[in-house]
């Protein structure tokens, strides 16, 4: 059995299904919870399973470095708002991460039940019911207080994971914050990227809401850098910026045709779908072709074929061991009735009036280069969704190093701009991960607060 089959087979108590087991007809409910949250008894049974490792691999593990077997314990004895609140001073977004982590590769890879057992414990869905617990009770006042005002301000540009992780930390410090998000909604791609069975019910938005009961936080929507603001003016007019901009801009293939009707980037046709409710309301070709090998590929094929495509067909240039997507995730895309084809690159994009399919070449690495064998073969597609990357835009970035399409930052994540500093997927370390983002901001902003006691 795979960890994906055992860890699907364990969470819903029945042996995995048939290769198309999690794609029904009724497309709403292919977008409920891909994980299930756990009830009480469950998580209290989970919660047992954890030996409490001295040396506790799993928080070296863990990018925020969460005490994971103090939170276990809290659970194991009743307490789920203290395991909150222990997730939480850590990571702000633990109820995202606890989503959305590829925890197969971090805490869970680590667990030492892992040798015992074949099967670590269910630290995320563990976290996740702690988080969730927590948020649930209204009636509690924000688990952090701040510290006395120190009469700074900081700007912070982007309202995603990294910007709101550096906004929360820098509130409690004692900084008074406005972050200036360029879209209408907060959470970046929390809200607007990541696969919607991942994060169901508003999730997002709940999550922002309540990292904003700190206080001490203003957003300003619709305020874009580079459009709206500078970062000059934002240096003159603040103590310091934080800039957490993400990755605003899908790299193209570089074929004719690339304009044509139904070839789009994969990240703009799942903002389309995480903005649209119900799920069934979203348009899907029929034959559906992916291009590409990291997890954004594999969720855009994953959520074209649970939207109804009858075919999709994911085509990466190298082979399966070369993907950046998780072994999780890859065989999340096989089980869903995902078509892969390894070895083969896009060579002409057809259409007769509209689109009909795409050309590829097969691939070899020959003496370690990637070439074309010169076979060929065409693949038909009413849609074309392109996941090769995304980059840095750099509209007024002026005054940082950039290197690599990224922000180049010093271990303090300062710019080589004085007093901008940054973090998340737009700087050149980025993990490209939800909880290096807020490890990112959570770090920026503490390195702010010595800068601003220092100046
Ligand atoms: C499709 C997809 C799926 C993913 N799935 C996972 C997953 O399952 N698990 C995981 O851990 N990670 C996943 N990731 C990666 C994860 O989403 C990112 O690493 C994380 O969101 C980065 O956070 P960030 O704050 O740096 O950037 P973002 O989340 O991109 O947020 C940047 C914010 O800045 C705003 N902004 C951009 N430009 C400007 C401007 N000029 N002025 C003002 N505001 C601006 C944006 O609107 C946005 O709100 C996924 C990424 C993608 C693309």
């Amino acid at each position: 059995m795979t960890n994906l089959q055992a860890k699907q087979a364990s969470k819903s108590g029945a042996m995995p299904g048939g290769a198309h087991a999690s794609v029904t007809g009724d497309v709403d409910s292919n977008f409920s919870d891909l994980h299930p949250a756990y009830s009480t008894l469950q998580a209290m049974a989970e919660s047992n399973r954890c030996l409490y490792c001295y040396d506790a691999p799993c928080v070296t593990a863990c990018p925020t470095s969460i005490d994971i077997p103090s939170f276990i314990r809290k659970i194991s004895t009743g307490n789920p708002d203290g395991a909150a609140k222990t997730i939480l001073s850590a990571n702000i977004m633990g109820g995202t991460c606890a989503r959305a982590c590829p925890t197969e590769v971090l805490c869970e890879q680590a667990c030492v039940r892992n040798v015992s057992e074949d099967v670590a414990v269910e630290i995320g869905s563990l976290q996740r019911f702690a988080v969730d617990h927590l948020m649930a009770r209204d009636e509690l006042p924000h688990p952090f207080k701040r510290a006395a005002a120190t009469g700074k301000q900081i700007a912070v540009v982007g309202a995603g994971p990294a910007g709101l992780s550096c906004a929360h930390r820098a509130a409690m410090l004692g900084h008074d914050v406005t972050v200036f998000e360029a879209k209408a909604k907060p959470g970046g791609l929390n809200e607007y990227g990541l696969a919607a069975y991942k994060m169901t019910h508003d999730f997002a938005q709940r999550e922002v809401e309540f990292l904003l009961g700190i206080g001490g936080i203003r957003i300003e929507y619709g305020k874009a850098l580079g459009r709206d603001i500078t970062l000059g003016a934002l240096r003159d007019g603040y103590d310091a910026v934080f800039v957490g901009v993400g990755l605003g801009s899908s790299n193209n293939l570089g074929l004719p045709g690339e304009a044509f009707d139904g070839v789009d980037d994969a990240i703009s046709f799942i903002e389309q779908l995480r903005q649209t409710e119900p799920k069934s309301d979203m348009p899907v070709g029929h034959n559906v072709i992916v291009i590409g090998g990291g997890n954004t590929a594999i969720d855009a094929a994953v959520q074209a074929k649970r939207l109804g495509a009858d075919e999709v067909t994911l085509v990466y240039r190298r082979g399966a061991e070369h993907m950046s997507a998780t072994e999780f995730e890859q065989e999340l895309a096989k089980i869903n009735g995902v078509i892969v084809r390894y070895w083969a690159k896009p060579v002409a994009i057809k259409a007769n009036g509209k689109l009909i399919g795409m050309e590829f070449e097969k691939t070899e690495l020959r003496d370690g280069k990637l070439v074309g064998t010169g076979e060929t073969f065409d693949i038909r597609a009413d849609q074309i969704l392109k996941a090769i990357g995304q980059k840095i835009k750099t509209d007024d970035l002026a005054g940082m190093e950039i290197s690599g399409g990224k922000i180049v930052v010093d271990d303090k994540y300062q710019t080589t701009a004085p007093g901008i500093f940054a973090g998340g997927d737009c700087i050149k370390s980025g993990e490209d991960l939800t909880v290096q983002s807020v490890e990112d901001g959570k770090q920026a902003a503490i390195a702010i607060d010595a800068f601003l006691k220092s100046a």
